[in-house]
């Protein structure tokens, strides 16, 4: 894997403020929308609307009608990261579940997958952490992994 570009992490090395939090999503909503542009017709799937926040529980989300979110902080993981959510994802465009189908679907267009879901599950709550307190005080809901 790629090491993460560290331009992306606060300035201060530790937490964003809530205009760095801003600016990293801004930066981060084009790099989502290459990242789909390209594996989308690849996979032959069509997605909705993308929307990219910071969420606190999870790196993305699919929604019934083919919506996806994804969190700006994985600007701040190996690229591979980015794109193994995206292609997750992706993936729920056709399966709406993890079933071995998906994970075809997913060894089948992103076959590493697995080393940067691990560099998540080991550093994604580092990364979590970096959120302007304002961002982290809204009630702490349970860590969930993906969506
Ligand atoms: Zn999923």
């Amino acid at each position: 894997m790629h090491e993460p570009d560290l331009s992306f992490y606060p300035k201060d090395g530790k937490r964003f403020t809530e205009e760095e939090r801003k600016a990293l999503v801004k930066r981060a909503r084009p790099v989502f929308l290459e990242r789909v542009a390209y594996y989308a017709p690849l996979m032959k799937v069509t997605s909705g609307r993308i929307t990219v926040r910071t969420q606190k529980t999870r790196w993305g989300s699919c929604t019934k009608d083919g919506n996806l979110n994804f969190n700006a902080l994985l600007l701040l993981a190996p690229p591979e990261a980015l794109d193994m959510v995206v292609v997750h994802e992706l993936c729920h465009l056709k399966y709406m579940n993890h079933s071995k189908y998906f994970y075809f679907e997913l060894k089948r267009f992103y076959p590493a997958y697995k080393e940067p879901r691990e560099w998540l599950k080991k550093n994604g709550a580092g990364l979590i952490r970096m959120l302007p307190k304002e961002a982290l005080k809204r009630k702490r809901r349970r860590f969930f992994f993906f969506r």
